[in-house]
């Protein structure tokens, strides 16, 4: 199998790894979303300043400053999408909206006094490891070497384009679900949206309100689970403001709610049931026979990552909505025409066709002997316990392959990971450890229990989706969200190779 020889490929860096001679290492962060800030914070809590975080963008806050559709919402409760040392009294929803979590961001960047060490405009282009260093370069320019290099790019960052005959004849506006045009008029526009998606479904009730037609254009079935987005009352948030204990019991509250339902993808027992019966009495919800027959999946309910929506069903049933379940033919000047002959004249075309999966755009990291992670990774993404490669020493990953990436936090995930690489990092700098790297043995023998553990999961129950690899293997955690906890507790460092001075 290709990453076998690849692993044998790595095999050869072993032990020459080199030397980190500080007890205050320099330490490279790349991204400034979610996971690169918390990190940065992590290391300040260390006692570690020497560290840069290189941001491809202008301003912090990864997939939240790059989204700003319509109706963009989290599926997560705010409380639970929220650092657990950063409590936010005034998330005004159960489900915050994208602008809100935005500014979480840079309010926590500000407090943490982050800025400073971020350069903004700096994406990497390349990071190589050689002599015992990494050298970093980005495409402006900007260099740094560093003992440490450390990835928080996410594992959905490049925006996927479809490739449809004609794309380029439209002479309305188009744009991705990501990089919204917000100068093009909404108002009593004819409005089209390829995917049906989290990213589709969630703008489909905003934009219905302002469209003189709506479109979605559905490809393959989703189901949706509703769950009212209830909003906080003034005087809940201020409780919370003066109790701050409350905000912390909320979100353990939603951590628990979250690792039991997180089971259901995992294993094949009640909480799948129950899922799944919420998602089937919602489509039940559905009056019209017809539009009912379309919005059925033909897979099992979770196969797909689950779209939660209360409003979605309702939308279309709204009389300048329709759901367009023929196959796009091509695009035309004046819209999009489908297999069945229609032209569905358009005057703005979305298109919430998600990303590329697991282009998590640290391609360019070279390890020792030359080798990239791009082409480690030629024949799937695989790493050890979501966080290190082998034979990529001192290097880190934050929501890496194999990260529990089902419908759960995120930040969550990432605080578990960035405790983790502090204790690695914290044994770097004991200086007994110069370098070090998860061995190929313990990365094959985690991988081997992955695969065996994805057959009782629900993503290898016959659907396609991103959370599966080329081969088809998903490139998630088979295991509960409690397991990845404990497991992850603390670093087990007979599985690495260390370079001991
Ligand atoms: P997505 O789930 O990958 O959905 C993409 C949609 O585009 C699918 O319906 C897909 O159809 C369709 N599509 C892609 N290429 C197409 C083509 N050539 N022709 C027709 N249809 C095409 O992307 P997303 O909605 O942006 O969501 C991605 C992920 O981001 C989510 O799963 C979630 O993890 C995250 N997200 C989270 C939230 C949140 O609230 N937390 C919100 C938005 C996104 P097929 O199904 O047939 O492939």
């Amino acid at each position: 199998m290709g990453m076998d020889l690849q692993i044998e490929t790595i095999a050869a860096a072993r032990g020459r790894q080199t030397d980190m001679s500080s007890d205050t290492p320099r330490i490279c962060i790349v991204g400034a979303g979610m996971s690169g800030l918390l990190m940065a914070i992590k290391l300040k809590e260390a006692g570690i300043e020497s560290f840069r975080i290189f941001e491809k963008a202008d301003t912090v806050g990864g997939t939240w400053r790059e989204n700003t559709y319509p109706g963009l919402t989290c599926d997560v409760p705010s409380f639970f999408y929220s650092y657990s040392f950063e409590p936010n009294p005034d998330w005004t929803h159960r489900f915050p909206p994208g602008h809100e979590i935005l500014a979480y961001f840079e309010r926590v960047a500000e407090k943490y006094d982050l800025l400073k060490y971020i350069s903004f405009n700096q994406e990497v282009a390349s990071a190589r490891y050689d002599d015992g260093t990494w050298s970093i370069e980005t495409a402006a320019g900007e260099t740094m070497t560093a003992d440490i290099l450390i990835a928080g790019c996410g594992p959905l960052h490049k925006r996927l384009y479809p490739e449809i005959e004609g794309m380029e004849r439209f002479e309305g506006a188009m744009f991705h679900a990501a990089a919204w045009e917000h100068d093009v008029e909404l108002g009593g526009k004819r409005i089209g949206v390829i995917g049906n998606g989290s990213s589709g479904i969630q703008m489909m009730a905003p934009l219905s309100k302002v469209a003189s037609q709506l479109t979605m254009f559905q490809r393959t079935a989703q189901w949706v689970v509703p769950l009212d987005n209830r909003k906080y009352s003034e005087r809940q948030r201020s409780r919370k403001r003066r109790f701050p204990i409350l905000g912390k019991l909320t979100r353990r509250f939603y951590q628990l709610v979250y690792e039991t339902f997180s089971v259901a993808v995992t294993e094949n027992g009640i909480w799948r049931k129950i899922i799944a019966r919420q998602c089937r009495d919602n489509l039940a919800s559905v009056a019209d026979p017809d539009l009912r027959r379309k919005l059925t999946p033909d897979y099992v309910p979770m196969c797909k990552r689950l779209v939660i929506s209360g409003d979605f069903y309702p939308t279309l049933t709204k009389a300048n909505v329709e759901l367009v379940t023929d196959g796009i033919q091509e695009i035309e000047a004046r819209g999009v025409r489908t297999i069945d002959g229609t032209l569905h004249e358009l005057d703005i075309l979305v298109l919430a066709t998600g990303y590329v999966p697991y282009a998590w755009g640290i391609d360019q990291v070279v390890g020792p002997e030359g080798l990239s992670l791009k082409q480690a990774w030629a024949q799937g993404s695989r790493a050890y316990r979501s966080v290190g490669m082998p034979g990529f020493p001192n290097f880190f990953m934050l929501v890496g392959p194999n990260s529990p990436i089902g419908n759960v936090s995120l930040i969550d995930v990432s605080e578990v990971q960035a405790a983790y690489i502090i204790q690695c990092i914290d044994r770097l700098r004991e200086k007994k450890t110069k370098a070090m790297a998860p061995t190929m043995e313990a990365t094959r023998a985690f991988h081997k229990s992955v695969l065996s553990a994805m057959d009782g999961t629900v993503w290898t129950t016959g659907c396609s989706s991103w959370y599966l690899d080329e081969d088809g293997v998903p490139v998630t955690w088979p295991w509960s969200a409690a397991r990845f906890h404990k497991e992850m507790r603390q670093p087990d460092f007979s599985d690495y190779d260390l370079v001991e001075s």
